[in-house]
């Protein structure tokens, strides 16, 4: 047994019994089905790229199949009340919470995570069930009189409808609870496009809502190789409410440019490009640990990740050479089984992707601390790697890494830093490292991001709003706002005569 950086422990699951336990179907108001053309897709291991297990591909028809039902079960289930919605939320998260070992296992399994960092992600997935189902009986509305004293006004909050949710692979199992807890608190239906890569926790996550008491129709599970069709096509149609998206900036643009023909409700939680910035006063000892885990959490394939590193020049070269140390000292291997060990990437393409930011960067002339060779397969492993005086073209310091590489440059001046943080599209997490409380003040109200940690390393939190500005997204998960994207406002004057 491990702690985990959230506090869980690392215990494994026999992973034949695991895959065993996984429906392969889709699940479609209420019961598990094969696809309409009777189609499979293979899983794999990204430790081994052997496959775990096929699982059915939903085509258009099955999507359609699934539109219906939720929007049948839609008036029913949001008039559910609410303390019922909400004890089936609860019932949720005490089932999670007494199978982590297994969901972990399965995690680690088809994403490549070391069992640790599943155990992490399963203590996070389940308090967005918790949190949510607190959160179920304060939806509030309010009660107003119009300034002329004449009309009463109502101001209600209403479930939206059936919700498309679509997930990465990052996260199997946390970007979906952070769905769904807030849909079924705010009475919504729900059809759930899972990452083609991670389809199997999501599916016995949904056998587990199941369990829990959820009512036919009101979650439906459409795995799929071509999510595009059934993505565009479930769009098209006028019975779908809402889309949220979590995924890349690229397909989000896509999915909100399909979302304007039905003036759609989104929600788009998308990349991230997140500055790590230490400064001369900072508490060097937590700037490096913090560091690690902001950086290789996750094998670095976090939208949360640290993708820059401004280190001030006074201690640039303290930091870099702390920091080589850890990543040197760490192994790279199948981490199913191991939690101290460093897991893959997810594919083959991922893998080619890092590295040639790496070797942009090595052209660009930033020099090479740490790591960046290509390691022998089968699996898709990358090696921690550092690269310092890396120039501001570079690749790396520019896009979304999603990998373990960490790109170091110093900076003098707090302005300096701080227009050189905010030059990016991008604009979702961003990390401080100082002891001035003035400075942090004058950070939090320059810094173009939406979420920012300041001496801390991990800032998510299912009770805090998570989102980003500028090309990271619309919209906030968790905390008080959460719900909120699964609400819409109704008002109502009322002229009464007294
Ligand atoms: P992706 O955009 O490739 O895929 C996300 C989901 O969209 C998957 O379910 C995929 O099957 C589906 N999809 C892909 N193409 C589609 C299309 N044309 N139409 C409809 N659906 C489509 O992203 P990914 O590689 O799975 O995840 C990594 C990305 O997700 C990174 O950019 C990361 O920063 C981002 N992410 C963001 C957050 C956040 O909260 N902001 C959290 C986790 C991951």
């Amino acid at each position: 047994m491990h702690s985990s950086a959230f506090g869980a422990t690392a215990a494994i699951a026999p992973e034949a019994d695991i895959l065993k336990s996984v429906q392969g179907g889709l699940y479609i108001n209420g019961s598990w089905k094969e696809s309409a053309g009777q189609k499979r897709f293979a899983v794999h291991d990204p430790s081994t790229e052997a496959e775990l297990m096929q699982i059915a591909d939903a085509s258009v028809s099955d999507a359609l199949a699934a539109l219906e039902s939720a929007s049948n079960a839609q008036p029913v289930w949001a008039a559910r009340p609410p303390r019922e919605r909400g004890e089936i939320l609860r019932t949720a998260f005490e089932m999670l919470i007494a199978q982590a070992d297994e969901f972990a296992t399965l995690i680690a399994l088809e994403m490549g995570k070391s069992v640790r960092d599943a155990h992490g992600e399963v203590a996070y997935a389940a308090e967005f069930l918790r949190w949510f189902s607190e959160e179920t009986v304060r939806i509030h509305g309010r009660y107003q009189l119009a300034p002329n004293g004449k009309l009463q006004h109502i101001i209600a909050k209403k479930a939206v409808g059936p919700c498309l949710l679509i997930t990465p692979w990052n996260f199997p199992l946390a970007m979906i609870t952070r769905k769904v807890g807030p849909a079924v608190a705010a009475g919504c239906t729900m059809l759930l496009k899972p990452a083609q890569l991670t389809p199997l926790t999501a599916s016995r996550f949904v056998s587990l809502m199941h369990n829990a008491g959820l009512p036919a129709g009101v979650l439906n599970f459409l795995p799929a190789v071509k999510s595009s069709e059934i993505v565009n096509a479930l769009m098209a149609d006028s019975r779908l409410k809402k889309v949220s998206f979590t995924g890349s900036t690229r397909v989000g643009k896509l999915i909100l440019k399909n979302a304007s023909a039905n003036v759609l409700r989104t929600s788009m939680e998308l990349g991230g490009n997140a500055p790590f910035i230490v400064f001369e006063d900072a508490d060097l000892d937590a700037a490096v640990d913090g560091a690690m885990q902001a950086k290789l959490r996750n094998i670095g394939q976090a939208c949360t990740a640290a993708n820059r590193f401004y280190i001030h020049e006074t201690i640039v070269d303290d930091f870099t050479d702390r920091l080589r140390q850890k990543f040197s000292a760490l192994r790279l291997g199948r981490a199913v089984s191991d939690p101290d060990i460093i897991g893959p990437l997810i594919s083959a393409s991922a893998r080619k992707d890092v590295h040639g930011m790496v070797l942009d960067a090595v052209d660009r002339r930033a020099r090479l601390i740490t790591g960046g060779e290509l390691q022998e397969g089968p699996g898709y492993f990358y090696p921690p790697t550092i690269l310092s005086d890396v120039p501001d073209e570079a690749r790396v310091m520019r896009e979304e890494i999603f990998g373990p590489v960490a790109p170091i440059q110093s900076f003098v001046e707090e302005d300096e830093v701080l227009k050189r943080a905010n030059s990016s599209e991008y604009g979702l997490a961003s990390y401080v490292y100082t002891r001035d409380l003035d400075r942090t003040l004058r950070i939090r109200a320059k810094l173009e991001a939406g979420m920012l940690g300041v001496n801390a390393g991990v800032i998510s939190d299912p009770v805090a709003p998570f989102g980003g500005v500028k090309h990271s997204g619309l919209g906030r998960e968790g905390g008080f706002e959460g719900i909120e994207e699964y609400l819409s406002t109704q008002y109502t004057a009322i002229n009464s005569r007294q």
